[in-house]
């Protein structure tokens, strides 16, 4: 009988012990909301976003409910509003184009390359066709373009960037953490992130005016002096009564169980490499199937894995993905013909009315994608990767 895989593609590792007592010491004292403190007592909220902008090196780091919600509020920070074009990425997540249209701005999409990567010269073109001045750059699975690169073409014509480093917490760029080249960036603690509360966002700048501007959106009232890593209450004058209120704070109890998991994160992260290069070793040399180059400034984080079959009839990839889910391997298609569970692409996207991009079309449509959660062994990557080898090269 053939071999089979037993694991689940959506299982977590339990919350640590130290971070299930944080979050107990958070219930039995009752105070979740961030700005419910006592006498010199620091909320948990506050000190996540100083120990986060440690991470990063970071100036300055706001919390916040979701990952999404960093986002829109990092636009809305940075002064994009109703009718303005955002560059985004055409290969995200919808959540990344929800966030433009949450602000009746519009998302214009820039294509990708073969490594799953923006397109830097499509990215210029876009610029000077849409004269958008800000950028909302997706690092997408954990791909990270040329930032050098990158930075040169946006600085050079004026356009700011929002970083979303939704998988990218933990990754860097020659040696500059992932979210510390623009002008502000964005994480998520959702489950399926990084590190897990459920539902949670960061963001990081050191422009202390736009992150003024992002601590109030997010529902700061007049309590701002409370953010250990905010900016100076000089940076606040003349906004309170400019900048509304759009409500999206962490509390406390999302803050308590997160901060175990940002000390244990390298560590984490040194498991995901492991795992990653597994599943790789067992992929090389296989005729029909792409694996996606590295490159050696880019340290990244192995959450997951991607990997090219070029140019196969879509009736072949079906195929394959139907036999490896009857052996347990679970993966996903950028090229389906409509959304399925969490995967869609830019063309499903109709409200932002996307052009189409034939080379981005080409690459999606023989793009397949797997999880890596942290719950596998580097033996299940090995069994994995066999199962994978024997579908495909059976073709
Ligand atoms: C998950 C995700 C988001 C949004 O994060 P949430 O915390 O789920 O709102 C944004 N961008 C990418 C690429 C993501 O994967």
């Amino acid at each position: 009988m053939a071999e089979r895989f037993t694991g689940s593609f959506t299982q977590q590792e339990p919350i640590p012990e130290e971070a299930i007592a944080a979050a107990v010491a958070v219930m039995r004292h009752g105070r979740l909301h961030r700005y419910n403190t006592v006498a010199d007592e620091v909320a948990e909220v506050a000190l996540l976003e100083q120990d986060f902008a440690a991470f990063t090196g970071a100036r300055y780091c706001l919390a916040v409910a979701s990952g999404g919600y960093a986002l829109g509020c990092a636009l809305r920070a940075l002064g994009v509003g109703p009718g303005d074009a955002v560059l985004t990425n055409a290969f995200t997540l919808a959540p990344v184009p929800g966030a433009i249209a949450s602000l009746g701005a519009r998302p214009v999409f820039v294509g990708m390359t073969e490594d799953l990567v923006i397109d830097l010269d499509h990215l210029a073109a876009r610029i000077a066709q849409t004269g958008a001045r800000v950028l909302m750059l997706s690092h997408m699975r954990g791909h990270i373009c040329d930032m050098d690169a990158l930075m040169a073409i946006c600085d050079g014509a004026g356009v700011r960037v929002i970083e979303d480093c939704a998988h990218t917490m933990g990754a860097a760029w020659a040696g500059v953490p992932s979210g510390r080249h623009g002008a502000m960036a964005c994480y998520s603690t959702q489950t399926y992130k990084h590190l897990n509360s459920g539902e949670g966002g960061l963001i990081v700048s050191d422009d202390s005016a736009a992150m003024a501007r992002a601590v109030l959106l997010s529902g700061s009232y007049m309590l701002y002096d409370r953010h250990l890593a905010g900016p100076d209450p000089a940076a606040f004058a003349g906004l309170t009564g400019e900048i509304p209120n759009v409500s999206g704070r962490m509390d406390n109890l999302r803050a308590a169980i997160l901060r175990p998991q940002l000390r244990a994160l390298p560590a984490r992260v040194a498991r995901w490499t492991t795992l990653y290069r597994r599943v790789e070793a067992g992929l090389t040399d296989l005729p029909g199937l792409s694996l996606i180059s590295r490159p050696q400034a880019e340290a990244f984080v192995g959450s997951s894995f991607q990997f090219l079959l070029p140019d196969w009839p879509a009736a072949r990839i079906q195929d394959v993905l139907a036999r490896c889910a009857a052996r347990g391997v679970e993966l996903k298609w950028f090229g389906a013909a409509a959304p399925a569970g969490f995967t869609s692409r830019y063309a499903h996207w109709h409200y932002a009315a996307p052009d189409p991009l034939p080379r981005t079309d080409r690459v999606l449509a023989g793009l397949i994608d797997m999880r890596l959660p942290l719950t596998f062994s580097p033996e299940d990557c090995t069994v994995i990767a066999r199962i994978l080898r024997q579908e495909i090269t059976r073709g």
